[in-house]
């Protein structure tokens, strides 16, 4: 008779910890249900993000152009009329005249310089432009292919989370069966306040979940494994480890 109260309570404890990994996989399973779109759609808005970016910086460098282009017009403009005046000046014997037009050369030459030093800062300025322009069109191409890869895994996934978390919801149906009613309740009550896991063996003992040992006289009554304890200080639903070789209940989940 004994021996059948220890079977039964080393039963319940089994389901008790077989519940426990089921419900972590669900846990899992569930965090990424939920968390792999929202990971998707932050990826997506970076993305479209980096296409405003390109599109803005596209339509600054066709600025920056077209301040190049008018730069260099100018000096040509310029250009020009520095020449006929010099070969004006040739036929120029008035003095004052003479140094007039002198002055006004002068004059061309010096916006020119400074024309021709402006076009080099706007071709550094295009050159930086381009420069950032090419980097966020590499990253958006990786972000694109990074999208499409993650797109394809995520829907295996979830194909396949979809299916396990049916198998896991029957498992787990037929791991409550076994447990009686109030005890599966402290389990999930206790699941819900504390971290997991919630189903502790008790070693040495020592509460594998707060690591205190517990008072002798619940030690030895654990021990006997006719009714389901729990920790007096955390309130884990504890097991003696002596009832169990480790891998045995490694292995009532799968
Ligand atoms: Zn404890």
């Amino acid at each position: 008779m004994g021996g059948e109260t220890l079977s039964l309570y080393l039963k319940q404890i089994e389901q008790l910890a077989a519940l426990q990994k089921i419900d972590d996989e669900i846990m899992q399973l569930n965090a990424f249900l939920q968390n792999a779109p929202v990971e998707l759609g932050l990826m997506q808005e970076r993305s479209l993000e980096l296409q405003d970016n390109i599109k803005e910086l596209e339509q600054k460098i066709v600025q920056v152009a077209a301040q190049r282009d008018q730069l260099e017009s100018d000096i040509e403009d310029a250009n020009l009329k520095i020449k006929k005046s010099k070969n004006k000046l040739m036929m120029v014997s008035n003095s004052k005249e003479h140094q007039a037009m002198i002055r006004e050369i002068d004059n061309l030459e010096k916006m020119n310089r400074n024309r021709e030093e402006e076009k080099v800062s706007v071709m550094e300025e295009m050159t930086r432009q381009e420069e950032i322009l090419n980097e966020i069109k590499k990253e958006l191409a990786d972000l694109q292919q990074e999208v499409s890869q993650k797109k394809k895994q995520i829907n295996q996934r979830l194909q396949s989370s979809k299916e396990r978390l049916k198998i896991l919801q029957d498992l787990r149906g037929k791991a409550e069966e076994v447990i009686p009613k109030p005890i599966l309740s402290r389990y999930h009550f206790i699941r819900s306040r504390l971290s997991q896991p919630v189903v502790v063996a008790v070693e040495q003992g020592i509460c594998k979940g707060c690591n205190i040992s517990i008072p002798p006289q619940t030690f030895n009554v654990l021990q006997k494994g006719e009714q389901i304890l729990s920790c007096p200080n955390c309130h884990r639903i504890i097991y003696w480890a002596g009832h169990f070789a480790e891998e045995e209940l490694e292995s009532v989940s799968s």
